[in-house]
């Protein structure tokens, strides 16, 4: 997650923990009491947690690629047109890598106080 903000990536936890909170905790119990039944049940997790991780690493890399290829700095926040040397990146759809906006801290602060 080396190129999502910061607060992005909070928001985003916040957002899958506040969804039926109960719920959830539930079945992350479940999983907890499960993994440690059998040997057999372990090595697999263990296994799918290695592919996952090989997964994860590919698609970081490819966002990394995007971004160094496709991202052009503009002067400017985007959104109040200000010039200013340390803007932010804000990413509005995270299916959507290319679809950055450049701002500003304070106009940043405002995408996530909505
Ligand atoms: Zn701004
Ligand atoms: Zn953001």
């Amino acid at each position: 997650m080396v190129n999502f903000c910061k607060e992005c990536v909070r928001l985003r936890v916040q957002k899958y923990w506040s969804k039926d909170i109960e719920a959830k905790r539930k079945k992350e119990r479940k999983r907890g009491r499960r993994r440690w039944k059998n040997h057999e049940y372990k090595e697999k997790r263990l296994e799918y947690q290695r592919k996952y991780r090989l997964k994860n690493k590919k698609k970081v890399s490819v966002w990394n690629k995007i971004q160094r290829t496709n991202i052009i700095k503009p002067k400017g926040c985007s959104i109040c047109k200000k010039t200013i040397k340390e803007l932010e990146k804000h990413h509005p759809d995270y299916n959507l890598p290319l679809d950055i906006i450049w701002c500003c801290i304070p106009c940043h602060r405002k995408f996530h106080r909505r």
